[in-house]
């Protein structure tokens, strides 16, 4: 069967959040002997033939006749069973949409089924029925809720009948209330047409346009996301936590709005967020939210049965903690969806929450579980879980560490003065679609206002900080003649004091975390030089500020030890590889065989070689090497305040 047109129609409304988030909404095409399905926890974002399932219609028939278990956790499982039982090819990986009973029962060749926010506006609504019948009258079957799987598709095989023998034919667009719009078509020309009108008719009657713009991000994040984000990490590691504050967010931490987002209007809501937000009040005293904290956790999860996955705080955002930025992102997606929902539900009388059987179900699912431990599901990275800052990381050797640290599944923050390569590295690490996630915030290391700045994206963005890279520096060699009090300046406040105001407006954030999770260690490193461990002709400027940096590093180590933060300098050797001495036309090895620096060296590979015969392992120092160190360095817990050498033996220490 040609699966293009599905196919593109499903990455048309997996695109964005308006239809579909994470692995929500299912599509399939089907002839009079096959279908093919959406499996379950693939994204219609990118959907390709492989995430499609192939079923035999008539094995999928028979499931709507056949009888199952009354216990529907039972039915569900059989249902399961009798789906899987019904792939054309047993050998396929995926698992077909629990939705698709559903699918077969609509007649047409195509069937898309989303959870369009601007329906579900309509259908989360008090006045749900009474309104789709005025907006759409036969053009639109209205399904009341029921609950999904095997129940919604029993429930829409009668409905469909009772249509049938009315309009003899199939609704080409079905309501399923508290849940989502179905379309369904011959032509998937016509899916898009009859989508867009259904939208189009139920937006021209929202009361007002959605609460929009950009808010500054609230300072208390950088103290309250670092301990939720520490109080909801379980033993099996550390989760990751972000902040969204915008005018509809704000819009529903007021007092007298919170009731219309404290429920979930779809099964979605629960699968994603879970059942209800924890609402915390926040008065301006940080101080007293963090003592108060550890009671509110408790008293939710007494409550549900499970810690929170959204929190609520007044005055400051949403907040959500998941296992991976990913999952973090999604998470907040779907609340964010939940609040256009609630704020348009008011064009149709006000929110219709499901009642607490339903939401009961879906908690307790283990159909839906399944999806959400797809979503989720990633092999655990020596880095998994934690966040590191690398400033510098826009480019040569800052960038090599800041991919490095990425590929080990850190969330990697890009702090760099040169905002379009940072931003292109930034995009380029989120590319690929994996589970952690990398952020570019201009930082210039030598302005402490912007270093302020730094952590408080990083707090909002990942929720925290595990590992701080000051890796940024400048050189400028020269002799003494030759070195003016400018240059001198500029090398000593980049190398020398950056270094310090780094670990000043950066280490508060560890600091909390300690408070909250006193066994987790945390890392400061210092990417530092085989200079700041032996002297540097004409290179004083540099190798001063380095040897300084040894001095800070065994210095900030006794400082917060007693904050579990471990404080380490690397000293790599010359990373001949890197434009610094590579470079063609301005590197080192051109300028000193110029200079004739090199006696008897007649070519850029004599001056090479001269300098690789310094080193006992016969190269220079490259990015690999210090990642290990860094490595090293993160997962060791008895070592701080030193300065490590990665110099292949060039420099050796008593
Ligand atoms: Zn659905």
């Amino acid at each position: 069967m040609d699966l293009s047109e599905i196919i593109e129609i499903s990455r048309l409304y997996g695109a964005g959040t308006d239809f579909a988030i994470a692995g929500g909404g299912n599509t399939s095409v089907k002839d009079s002997g096959s279908m093919f399905i959406k499996a379950s926890g693939v994204s219609l974002r990118t959907i390709g033939p492989e995430g499609f399932v192939e079923l035999s219609r008539p094995a999928v028939r028979q499931i709507l006749s056949r009888s199952y278990s009354a216990d529907p956790f039972t039915r569900e499982a059989e249902i399961k069973a009798d789906l899987m039982a019904a792939r054309v090819s047993p050998d396929t990986a995926g698992r077909p949409s629990v939705e698709a009973s559903l699918h077969e029962s609509i007649e047409y060749r195509y069937v898309v089924h989303t959870h369009s926010w601007a329906v579900n506006a309509l259908l989360c609504s008090r006045t749900a029925r009474e309104e789709a019948a005025k907006l759409f009258g036969a053009e639109a079957l209205f399904l009341g809720y029921t609950d999904p799987g095997y129940s919604l598709a029993k429930g829409l095989e009668a409905a469909l009948r009772g249509y049938r023998a009315e309009h003899h034919r199939d609704p080409k667009v079905v309501l399923m209330q508290n849940h989502g719009l179905v379309v369904s078509s011959d032509s998937a020309r016509e899916i898009q047409v009859l989508t867009e009108e259904v939208v189009n008719r139920i937006n021209r009657r929202f009361h007002a346009p959605l609460p929009a713009g950009d808010l500054p991000l609230p300072e208390a994040a950088r103290v309250l996301l670092p301990a939720l984000r520490m109080m909801l990490s379980g033993p099996e590691g550390l989760k990751t936590a972000a902040l969204r504050a915008d005018p509809l967010v704000s819009h529903f931490l007021l007092p007298e709005n919170r009731e219309k987002v404290s429920l979930p209007f779809t099964p979605d809501d629960i699968v994603y967020c879970k059942s209800a937000p924890l609402f915390l009040d926040f008065t301006g005293d940080t101080e007293a939210l963090l003592t108060a904290l550890p009671g509110h956790l408790e008293r939710y999860t007494t409550r549900w049965g499970y810690a929170p996955k959204i929190i609520l705080i007044g005055g400051v955002g949403m907040a959500a903690v998941e296992d991976s930025k990913r999952s973090v992102e999604t998470c907040l997606d779907v609340f964010t969806n939940l609040m256009k929902i609630s704020y348009q539900s008011e064009s149709f009388g006000g929110p219709h929450f499901l009642d607490e059987a339903a939401i009961h179900f879906i908690d307790t699912w283990e159909v839906e579980n399944y999806r959400r431990a797809v979503a989720k599901k990633s092999d655990r990275k020596r880095l998994e879980g934690r966040t590191a800052i690398v400033t510098g990381a826009a480019q040569g050797f800052g960038k090599g560490i800041a991919e490095g640290l990425f590929r080990e599944g850190a969330n990697v923050v890009i702090a760099d003065v040169n905002e379009q390569a940072g931003r292109s590295l930034e995009a380029g690490m989120n590319a690929a679609g994996a589970a952690n996630g990398a952020l570019f915030a201009a930082a210039d290391v030598a302005d402490p206002v912007s270093l302020d700045g730094l952590a408080l994206a990083t707090a909002a963005a990942f929720g925290g900080l595990d590992i701080l890279i000051s890796n940024a520096g400048v050189l400028r060699a020269g002799s003494l003649e030759e070195m003016s009090a400018e240059s001198f300046d500029f090398v000593t406040r980049v190398n020398y004091t950056g270094y310090f105001l780094c670990v000043k407006h950066l280490s508060p954030i560890m600091k909390v975390q300690h408070r909250f999770r006193p066994g987790a260690y945390t890392d400061i490193i210092q990417i530092n030089s085989k200079s700041g461990l032996q002297g540097s002709n004409k290179n004083f400027a540099y190798a001063g500020g380095k040897f300084g940096g040894v001095g800070l590093t065994q210095s900030f180590a006794l400082e917060l030890v007693e904050h579990a933060i471990k404080v380490n300098a690397i000293c790599p050797g010359n990373f001949f590889e890197g434009p610094l001495w590579s470079d063609p036309k301005s590197g080192l090895f051109v300028q000193y065989l110029n200079a004739g620096k090199v006696p008897g060296a007649r070519t850029i590979d004599d001056v090479r070689r001269f300098y690789e015969s310094k080193v006992p392992m016969g190269r220079g120092c490259r990015v690999e090497d210090v990642l290990r160190a860094i490595l090293y360095i993160v997962e060791q817990v008895y070592e701080t305040g030193q300065a490590l050498p990665v110099t292949g033996g060039q420099v050796m220490l008593a």
